[in-house]
C-alpha cells in the first residue's frame, strides 16, 4: 500500500517540507502505516509567519461584507462535502462515520457563528461626550495568530478558532496534531476553493520544534491551543513570557453525578454514550460516574448490561466504538486496567479482550468498567483518555459535590436527578466550567463559547463563541471632534467632560 507523504500549506498552496523529520500516520483500525507528515524546521516556521504576515495588511482591510462572503462559501462547500471529510477523519482517528460526522457538525456550527462578523464587530458610539465631541470603540484584528490542536478533533477543534481568527480579519497558522494531519490540508484547500485569499491560513505540520517557533516568533501575536494539561501549561508559560495573548485548553476528568432520585436507565444511557463515545477520547467524555447513596448498585447493573451490548471494530463497518489513536496511546490506556486491579478497584468489565470487527492489528481496547473506584487512585486521579469508566460511590449529596471540586480539573460535569432544587444547587456550587443537568456532554452550541476552568484551560478567554471574537480582536477607542471645534485655549489639566 502506498504511503502518501502530508506536507504543509504555506500562502495558498502545497509546501513539500525541506526538514528529514517526519512522523508515521497509521490507520488505527488495521494497525497500517498510511502516511509519513513532515516535521517543519524552524526556517518553515519563518516561512509560514511570513505568508501569514504578507497576507494580514490586504485581509484586514477587505471589506466586512467580502469577509462574509468567504465564510458562507466556506460553510456551503463544508456542508456539500462533508462525508469527505468524515471519511478522512475515520480513516487517521479511528473514529466511527458517524461519530466523525458529528464533529463536522459541531465545526459547522463555529463557522455559522463567524458568518455574522459584520453584527459581531460593530463597537459603541457615544455622542457629545463634551461639547461636540464623540467617543467610539472598534474592534481591530491581533495580526498573525497561531492554533495548536490536538489529535482528538482533526477537524473540530482548529474550526473552533479559525473562522473566528480570519473573520476578525487576522491571518492564521495552524499547527495540527501530527497523529491525524490530513484533515487540516484538506480543510485549507476549501478555504482557498470558497476564495479566502493565499497566506490568510497556512498548515505547518510538526512537533515541538513547530510550537516553540510559533510560541517565541516575534510577529505572532496570540495562540490558541488545545492539548493536554502538561503542555497547555507549557504553552500558557511561554507564550505569554514572550509578549503573546494566550488561551490554552488542557484535559479534564469530567464527572457525572447520579442522584438516588434520577432516572437510571436515562443515566446508564448516557453514562454508556458519554464514556465510550470516540473511544473515550473526547475532552468531554464522562470518566468518572459519582453514583449517590442507592443508586450504586442498579446503576452499575444498568452500565454493564448496556456495554455488553456495545459493537467494538473499524469505524468504516456501521460499529458502536473504533479503536485508539495509536498502538502507544492503546497500551498506556490498557496500563490503567491493570494498575485499576492492583489497587483493588473492582472490574465490573473488562473490555481486553472483547470480539472485534476489524483486523487484529488495529489499536483496540474495549468499553471497561471500574467499580468501587477511590480517589487515591491512578485511575481517578489521571487522565486516561481512552475506553475506562470509573464509578465512584459516595454516601450524599455533599461528598459527591466535594470530590468534583477537590478535583483539579473543572471541564465538564453533569447532574442527572429529577430534584429541580438540587439541579440548581449543583450548577451554583459546581467549580467547573461548562455543567450539564440531565444532559452527559455539555458542549455549548456556537453561539456561547467553550471552555473549563482550573487546569481545563489557562487564559481567561474561552473558545469560539463571543469570547473568540474578544479574543481575536483588540479594542481601540476614539476620542473625536470634528468642525467648529470650540476654542477652548490651552490648558494642562487633566481632559475631563463635566
Ligand atoms: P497533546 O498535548 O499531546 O498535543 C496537543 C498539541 O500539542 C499537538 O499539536 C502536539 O503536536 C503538541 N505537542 C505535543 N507535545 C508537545 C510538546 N512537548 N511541546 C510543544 N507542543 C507539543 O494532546 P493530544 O494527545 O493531541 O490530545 C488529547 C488531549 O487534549 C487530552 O488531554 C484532552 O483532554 C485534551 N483536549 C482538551 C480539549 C479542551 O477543550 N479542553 C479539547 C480536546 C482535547
Amino acid at each position: 500500500m502506498e504511503i502518501k507523504r502530508i506536507s504543509h500549506w504555506i500562502d495558498g498552496k502545497p509546501w513539500v517540507g525541506v526538514t528529514e523529520r517526519s512522523g508515521d500516520v497509521f490507520d488505527p483500525a488495521t494497525g497500517a502505516v498510511t502516511g509519513r507528515v513532515d516535521f517543519a524546521a524552524q526556517s518553515e516556521v519563518d516561512l509560514a509567519v511570513s505568508a501569514a504576515a504578507r497576507a494580514f495588511p490586504g485581509w484586514r482591510d477587505t471589506s466586512l461584507a467580502a469577509r462574509a462572503n468567504v465564510l458562507f462559501a466556506f460553510r456551503e462547500l463544508l456542508n456539500a462535502r462533508k462525508k469527505e471529510l468524515a471519511e478522512i477523519i475515520t480513516a487517521e482517528h479511528g473514529k466511527v462515520l458517524d461519530d466523525a460526522a458529528g464533529e463536522i457538525q459541531r465545526a459547522l456550527e463555529a463557522v455559522e457563528f463567524a458568518c455574522g462578523i459584520p453584527h459581531l464587530l460593530k463597537g459603541g458610539f457615544s455622542e457629545n461626550v463634551s461639547r461636540r465631541v464623540d467617543v467610539y470603540s472598534i474592534r481591530q484584528p491581533l495580526g498573525v495568530v497561531g492554533v495548536i490542536s490536538p489529535f482528538n478533533f482533526p477537524a473540530m477543534v482548529p474550526l473552533w478558532f479559525v473562522p473566528n481568527a480570519i473573520a476578525c480579519g487576522n491571518s492564521v497558522v495552524l499547527k495540527p496534531s501530527e497523529k491525524d494531519p490530513s484533515a487540516s490540508n484538506w480543510v485549507a484547500e476549501l478555504w482557498a476553493e470558497a476564495g479566502l485569499p493565499d497566506g490568510v491560513l497556512n498548515v505547518l505540520h510538526g512537533d515541538k520544534v513547530a510550537v516553540d517557533g510559533l510560541l517565541t516568533h516575534p510577529t505572532v501575536r496570540a495562540i490558541s491551543f488545545v492539548g493536554s494539561t502538561p503542555i497547555a501549561r507549557y504553552v500558557y508559560e511561554t507564550g505569554t513570557r514572550n509578549g503573546k495573548r494566550v488561551q490554552a485548553l488542557g484535559g479534564a476528568k469530567n464527572h457525572m453525578v447520579v442522584l438516588p432520585d434520577a432516572d437510571l436507565d436515562l443515566a446508564a444511557d448516557a453514562a454508556v454514550s458519554a464514556g465510550f463515545g470516540s473511544a473515550g477520547e473526547r475532552c468531554m467524555a464522562i470518566s468518572v460516574v459519582v453514583a449517590v447513596g442507592d443508586a450504586g448498585d442498579p446503576l452499575v447493573d444498568k452500565i454493564g448490561e448496556r456495554m455488553s451490548r456495545l459493537h467494538v471494530g473499524d469505524g468504516r463497518r456501521g460499529c458502536d466504538m473504533g479503536p485508539l489513536v495509536t498502538a502507544a496511546h492503546r497500551d498506556r490506556v490498557t496500563s490503567y486496567v491493570d494498575a485499576g486491579l492492583a489497587a483493588g478497584a473492582t472490574l465490573a468489565v473488562d473490555g481486553r479482550d472483547v470480539p472485534i470487527d476489524g483486523s487484529p492489528d488495529g489499536f483496540w481496547l474495549g468499553p471497561t468498567l471500574f467499580d468501587h473506584v477511590r480517589p487515591e487512585m491512578s485511575i481517578y486521579t489521571d487522565e486516561i483518555f481512552g475506553p475506562v469508566l470509573s464509578v465512584v460511590r459516595v454516601p450524599t449529596y455533599e461528598a459527591a459535590v466535594d470530590l468534583v471540586n477537590a478535583n483539579p480539573w473543572g471541564n465538564g460535569t453533569a447532574i442527572f436527578t429529577n430534584d429541580g432544587g438540587a439541579a440548581r444547587r449543583y450548577q451554583n456550587e459546581i467549580e467547573v466550567g461548562m455543567v450539564g443537568v440531565n444532559v452527559p456532554i455539555p458542549v455549548p452550541v456556537g453561539y456561547y463559547s467553550f471552555g473549563g476552568w482550573k487546569d481545563s484551560l489557562f487564559g481567561d478567554t474561552h473558545a469560539y463563541g463571543p469570547d473568540g471574537i474578544h479574543f481575536f480582536t483588540r479594542t481601540k477607542v476614539v476620542t473625536s471632534r470634528w468642525l467648529d471645534p470650540s476654542h477652548g485655549g490651552v490648558n494642562l489639566g487633566f481632559p475631563r467632560h463635566d
